[in-house]
């Protein structure tokens, strides 16, 4: 039996990829699609819903999510809620809000999966940045994204922040007198670790972790060139949660 999908925010870009790679692979199927701007007659045979309530008509498996964050929460609720397993790529969740669904999934015997990034490599670096962060505890993130990208820092850059400071103490870095002459010049904070976001156009989804010590640096890079990076990881998500019986953050979990 194909697992049984619906996709929220399948006219965004990653909706888009995502749509493409639910119908591609003969183990799923596409049994609806929410986005409120959608026409009923955009897609022939997957019923198409403006808002959440319309896919309680429908047999559905899993919620993939790639909406925007300031809808994310609430959606991930509902399909707990009602028997979906969310795969959630929306990013901007804030650690109660993750808290909360994890414990909303327990209750509810229900998989689920939110990931910042569901790109293998960038999985990858963040775990390398953990590892190094060991030995040098001196780090500063860039994200670099396209430049319709709404909350920063990015969501990868916020995890891998929250992967380091599991084994680095909190420590602020720089002079301990710096000076911003222009408010901002250092980025965000996040216990002492300093997150830069560089939108531009062209730009997809990019990641430098840049660690320095006593005459050695090491830099970290993963690039997402292209949407199709998150795919791989998407599907494997789908594929995850049906078998699980509560939520994780965080694609490594399910690797
Ligand atoms: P996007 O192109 O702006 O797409 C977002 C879509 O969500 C739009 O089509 C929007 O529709 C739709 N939407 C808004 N409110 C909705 C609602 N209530 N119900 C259903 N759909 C709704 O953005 P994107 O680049 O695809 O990114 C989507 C999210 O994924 C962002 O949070 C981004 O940071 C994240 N992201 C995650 C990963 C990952 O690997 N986890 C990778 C890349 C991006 P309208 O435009 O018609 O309002």
């Amino acid at each position: 039996m194909p697992i049984k999908v619906v996709i929220a925010g399948f006219k965004g870009r990653m909706g888009r990829a995502a749509y493409h790679m639910v119908l591609e692979d003969p183990e799923l199927e596409l049994v609806g699609l929410i986005d409120p701007h959608a026409s009923e007659n955009e897609l022939t045979g997957v019923p198409v819903f403006h808002d959440k309530e319309g896919v309680l008509m429908l047999e559905a498996d899993v919620w993939i999510d790639f909406t925007i964050p300031k809808v994310a929460y609430e959606h991930t609720r509902f399909a707990l809620e009602h028997g979906l397993a969310p795969v959630v790529g929306t990013t901007g969740f804030t650690t109660e809000e993750i808290t909360d669904l994890i414990d909303l999934s327990r209750e509810k015997n229900i998989g689920g999966l939110i990931a910042p990034n569901f790109a293998i490599g960038a999985v990858l670096l963040m775990q390398f940045a953990t590892q190094a962060a060991k030995y040098f505890p001196n780090v500063e993130i860039i994200e670099l994204h396209h430049d319709k990208k709404k909350d920063a820092p990015s969501g990868t850059a916020m995890k891998t922040a929250e992967l380091i400071s599991q084994v680095r103490q909190p420590q602020e870095q720089g002079a301990p007198d710096e000076e911003e002459s222009l408010p901002g010049a250092r980025g965000a904070n996040y216990q002492g670790m300093h997150i830069h976001s560089v939108r531009l156009p062209g730009l997809v989804a990019h990641q430098e972790v840049i660690f320095g010590s006593k005459g050695e640096g090491l830099t970290l890079r993963h690039d997402s060139y292209d949407r199709v990076s998150f795919m791989t990881g998407v599907n494997l998500g789908v594929k995850e949660v049906v078998k699980r019986h509560e939520l994780v953050y965080g694609l490594e979990h399910l690797l």
